[in-house]
């Protein structure tokens, strides 16, 4: 559906060349992945939006590498529950919009980790893997595409409460006002442009 969509191809090309010649995103391939800081890219095609956050792993659940216990496992499908509500990750500020697709993409998926045979072996996985496993790195991608019948004017940034370690997310928008970048806070979560 969404490839014989030529606005979506649209939107993802203007993030694509956009994004990545003239505003250099965090989210690009190879970028640093830095614990408690995010990205997120906020792209307009006439009344369609489209929003991509980068989060690290470490921040969104707690943990990078692949859940080894229950309560791994549970703190996933909790999460995962938290960010399929977008009003979990962001609020708008406008009545005229509504969420026509989203994508929770989380590392190490609790869908495809359910392993009940493993569930046995938990308690000697954890004796042995200690609470972090220094090689692993992961980021949380969320993206959600608005339909708008007025323009967005502000996006207030709502994942700080359930990423309390989340200390700054960098912002970069293209809309049809042009396109800037700012750095937003649990103390500072609105953006306006
Ligand atoms: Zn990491």
């Amino acid at each position: 559906m969404k490839s014989t969509n030529p606005k979506f191809q649209l939107t993802c090309g203007v993030l694509a060349i956009l994004g990545i010649t003239l505003l250099q995103p965090a989210t690009a391939a190879g970028a640093k992945h830095v614990h408690g800081q995010g990205s997120l890219l906020v792209a307009q095609d006439a009344d369609r939006w489209q929003l991509e956050f980068s989060l690290p792993a470490s921040d969104v659940i707690g943990f990078e590498h692949a859940p080894h216990s229950k309560a791994d496992r549970s703190r996933l499908h909790a999460v995962e529950r938290q960010l399929v509500l977008p009003s979990s990750v962001f609020v708008v500020d406008n009545d005229n919009c509504e969420v026509t697709d989203q994508t929770v993409s989380l590392p190490h998926s609790s869908k495809k980790q359910h392993d009940e045979h493993e569930d046995d072996h938990d308690d000697e996985h954890d004796d042995h893997h200690g609470d972090h496993d220094e090689s692993t790195h992961s980021e949380v991608t969320l993206r959600y595409e608005l339909l708008c019948s007025e323009p967005l004017q502000t996006i207030k940034v709502t994942i700080f409460d359930i990423a309390p370690s989340l200390t700054d997310i960098d912002v970069q928008w293209v809309t049809n006002k042009g396109q800037g970048k700012r750095e937003i806070t649990p103390m500072q979560q609105e953006i306006v442009w």
